[in-house]
């Protein structure tokens, strides 16, 4: 049969992992998702259960790992800044012990690995757009470092595996990305104003609001994570995977205003520390190198996403005692 590897994927259980694992099984892999449901949860990878193809373990990626597998994904990491924030040194050990325990695991049993970066590691850029060959402008002692200089410490193990040990790596990094299964709680942008158009609550906007970011729909995503790992052995990365589309915050709100029909108020709360200007990606390489752009605008993703969000927030309803 096509496909027939066998992969683990770590933080299986979160909002990317688990499309990750839903798309490689629908592409007939076995499928080992690890996670500690730190961020994620075992309700996101739910309707996978029943393929026997697909396995589950509750596992911290700081403490080793031996596996049999073909390729690796390391997702694990909470990507919301209220999350890795609210432990920074697990933040800082699941990127660097994590990476190298991976890494050890990938070497040890000759399996290709892929490594969730973020364009954090560009953090405020004073380039714009970012291109991979801008090595960044990041605070190394602030709020958002345990998770920026985390990320950046996990490039170079990579980097150095693949120079010192021939390690098959494959690097990416993602800018914003949001869609279903996200949590409600989660605290970033999408989620948060989402949510609270729904509650008909206000939107809450840090700083003025003229902060720019460029969102990309989970769907494109997934398909430059595959892309990526299935493209030569002599592009091991870092490529920038994100849709160039950049948008302030303020238009976000506005727009999901517009999609939901809420009355919501727009409501303004301090900046947080370290929060950068702008970021945008540049993806000439992803586009000339793997043959992938994003095909969904944000008001088509934002209109997915926020069917997902009513749904759910539906059933929670429904669920609370009277
Ligand atoms: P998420 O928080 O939904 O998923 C992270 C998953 O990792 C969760 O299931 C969590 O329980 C698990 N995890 C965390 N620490 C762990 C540990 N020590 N051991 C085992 N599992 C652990 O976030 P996401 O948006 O799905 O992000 C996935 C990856 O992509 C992360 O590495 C993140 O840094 C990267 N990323 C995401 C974005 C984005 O916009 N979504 C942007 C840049 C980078
Ligand atoms: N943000 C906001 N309101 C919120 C959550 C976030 O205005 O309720 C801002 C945040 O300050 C940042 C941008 O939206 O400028 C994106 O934040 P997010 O946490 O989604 O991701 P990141 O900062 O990691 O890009």
């Amino acid at each position: 049969m096509a496909g027939g590897k066998r992969i683990l994927v770590t933080g299986g259980a979160g909002f990317l992992g688990s499309f990750l694992c839903e798309a490689l099984l629908e592409r007939g892999h076995d499928v080992l998702c690890l996670d500690n449901y730190s961020t994620g949860s075992p309700g996101n990878i739910e309707h996978l259960r029943d393929n026997l193809r697909f396995g589950v373990l509750r596992h911290d990626v700081t403490t080793p790992m031996h596996h049999e597998v073909d390729e690796i994904f390391n997702l694990a990491c909470p990507a919301s800044p209220v999350h890795y924030q609210a432990d920074p040194i697990q933040t800082l050990r699941t990127n660097v012990e994590g990476a190298m325990n991976v890494l050890r695991l990938a070497r040890r049993v000759r399996a290709k690995v892929f490594q969730a970066s973020t364009s954090e590691v560009y953090g405020d850029p004073l380039v714009h757009p970012q291109p991979e060959g801008y090595w960044g402008h990041v605070n190394p002692i602030g709020p958002r470092s345990c998770y920026d200089e985390g990320k950046r410490c996990a490039e170079t193990l990579f980097f150095d595996f693949h120079r010192q040990h021939g390690v098959n790596i494959r690097v990416v990094r993602i800018f914003n990305t949001y869609g279903p299964r996200m949590h409600p709680n989660d605290g970033r942008v999408v989620s948060n104003l989402i949510v609270q158009a729904l509650r008909g609550e206000p939107l809450t906007l840090y700083g003025d609001g003229s902060q720019t970011r460029s969102f990309c729909y989970v769907d494109d995503l997934i398909d430059g994570f595959l892309r990526m790992m299935a493209g030569p052995d002599s592009l091991p990365g870092p490529v920038n995977l994100g849709n160039p589309g950049e948008f302030t915050v303020r238009e976000l709100a506005e727009i999901i205003l517009d999609l939901t029909g809420s009355r919501s108020a727009l409501e303004h709360r301090p900046l947080p520390a370290d929060d950068p200007r702008q970021r945008k990606p540049d993806i000439a390489q992803a586009r000339a190198q793997l043959g992938w752009e994003p095909k969904v605008s944000l008001r088509h993703g934002l209109e997915r996403t926020i069917a997902h969000f009513e749904r759910r927030l539906a059933a929670e309803r429904r669920s609370a005692p009277a």
